[in-house]
């Protein structure tokens, strides 16, 4: 049997203001065994990247275990505005959803509104629900992927390369799991973290193609309507319903305190950017997302500005995919562009990869095959060279302290060393590869990091970045 539920109205541009989050209550009958969705609403935006006039409506749905914020146990799949209608059922769901029981109860679909034209918008949502005649078989918990302890690293320390930021089918991508999973073996990644919009459900084939010679890493992107950020390294779902700074605060305290990682994603005028005030306690921010060009100057600044200030955050990269072939293209870039470098402890794994990033040993290229820059420094003076990216150096005032920089790929481009923020240095390359040295007397400094620039196309385009460096701390004793 079929029951068809039509809920209907209209929000006004006021009450966006106040929250974009709106719930509709759908009570769900005992022996429903499939639930489906559809919904439309007036004057959708067309341009591309949801830039334009119109209306741009999201949505997900909540079972009767609860829709509270931060600790929403009925969370059961969001599709942001790529998909008009989704499905789920005891042994199957559409991407983005967790199948499992139809519990009976109170479920809430949840729109979203995150762009609404002055006169509000129309809203028309479907709810389908085929009941059966008998009961179901006893319930089993909805299949949610189990929290697993990541692998430890075995193995040689090494630098490890890879992307740690790309969508697929189970939220805005084009893509499968396994189809970008196979692109990243073949680009050379030796790791690839899978951050779609808003949900977990990408984690399962994650954890399905954890044989592959690639390290997997499990990721979201909590995509709020003021800013983004990338959580890497939990099995669970991460609410996304922030609306001020406080309930990202928590957001970020939820992610630290179970062992996970989070970064403020491209923060640029185009990013979408980030307009929480709140900058601080972020361990890494994507200060390059897609190719250099596109904005990644603004990130850059931004993140000058809080090394600057004092705050240690780490930089990291992304290519934000959201297609690769066989599917059309989006965009003209692919996984890797741009790549982050870590030095993986004991060989790669997840937890080696996630604590590389935590400590700052990282570097940034534009492509996996791109220029490798490393920044060293021999804080003791024994001529060796054990300090690295993301590592404090400390020495009596007035004693000079020697770095290196080395870069591969370095023909025709220019080495630029920056000390809290502004140029030391600027050297010209004219090798493939290239070791360049310089000392420091550090009073008065507090960090110290490197560039790679250089042309791309025509050089009136002006210089892009084609690799950059995390800053060495400076600090005296
Ligand atoms: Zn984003
Ligand atoms: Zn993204």
């Amino acid at each position: 049997m079929e029951r068809s539920l039509r809920l209907e109205g209209h929000i006004s541009a006021e009450e966006v203001r106040r929250s974009p989050y709106l719930y509709l209550p759908v009570p769900v009958p005992p022996r429903a065994s499939r639930l489906h969705v559809s919904y439309e609403y007036s004057d959708p935006v067309t341009a591309p990247f949801g830039l334009g006039p119109g209306n741009t409506v999201d949505i997900g749905i909540f079972d009767p275990r609860g829709h509270d914020f931060i600790d929403a146990a009925g969370f059961r799949g969001w599709s942001g505005s790529a998909k008009r209608e989704f499905f789920i059922a005891p042994h199957e769901a559409t991407p983005g959803y967790i199948r499992g029981p139809l519990f009976p109860g109170d479920w809430h679909v949840l729109l979203g509104i995150e762009k609404a034209n002055p006169e509000g918008v129309r809203y028309d949502v479907t709810v389908s629900l085929t009941l059966d005649e008998d009961d179901p078989p006893t319930a089993e918990a909805p299949a949610v992927p189990a929290a697993q302890p990541a692998p430890k690293a075995k193995g040689r320390s090494r630098w490890v390369k890879g992307d740690l930021h790309c969508h697929t089918v189970h939220s805005d991508g084009l893509n499968t799991v396994d189809e970008i999973v196979t692109n990243a073996i073949e680009r050379g990644l030796d790791f690839l973290a899978v951050t779609d919009h808003n949900t977990n459900t990408h984690h399962e084939d994650l954890a399905r193609l954890a044989h592959l010679p690639i390290t997997l890493i499990p990721g979201e992107e909590v995509t709020t309507y003021w800013g983004h950020a990338n959580m890497w390294g939990l099995r669970e779902w991460v609410d996304f319903r922030c609306a001020d700074s406080e309930s990202m605060q928590a957001v970020q305290r939820f992610v630290l305190q179970r062992g996970g990682l989070i970064s403020m994603n491209h923060p640029k005028s185009v990013g979408p950017p980030w307009l929480f005030e709140g900058w601080n306690g972020y361990p890494c921010m994507e200060v390059w997302q897609a190719p250099w060009r596109f904005y990644n100057w603004e990130s850059l600044e931004r993140w000058d500005n809080l090394l600057r200030g004092g705050e240690r955050v780490i930089a990291v990269g992304g290519s934000d995919v959201h297609s690769i072939p066989p599917k059309p293209p989006r965009h003209p870039h692919g996984l890797g562009n741009p790549c982050t470098w870590v030095y993986a402890e004991g060989g790669p794994s997840e937890e080696s990869i996630l604590e590389g990033i935590r400590e700052g040993h990282v570097f940034i290229t534009d492509d996996p095959n791109g220029a490798q820059l490393v920044l060293t420094a021999d804080a003791d003076g024994d001529g060796k060279f054990e300090a690295m990216m993301g590592d404090t150096v400390e020495a009596a005032e007035g004693r000079q302290v020697s770095f290196r920089v080395w870069t591969n790929g370095g023909s025709d481009r220019r080495l630029w060393i920056i000390c809290d923020g502004l140029p030391l240095d600027v050297i010209p390359l004219d090798g493939p590869e290239a070791t360049h040295s310089f000392s420091l007397e550090l009073s008065g400094r507090s960090y110290v990091r490197a560039e790679l620039r250089g042309f791309r196309g025509r050089p009136e385009r002006g210089e892009v970045v084609w690799a950059m460096t995390n800053p060495i701390w400076l600090k005296t004793s």
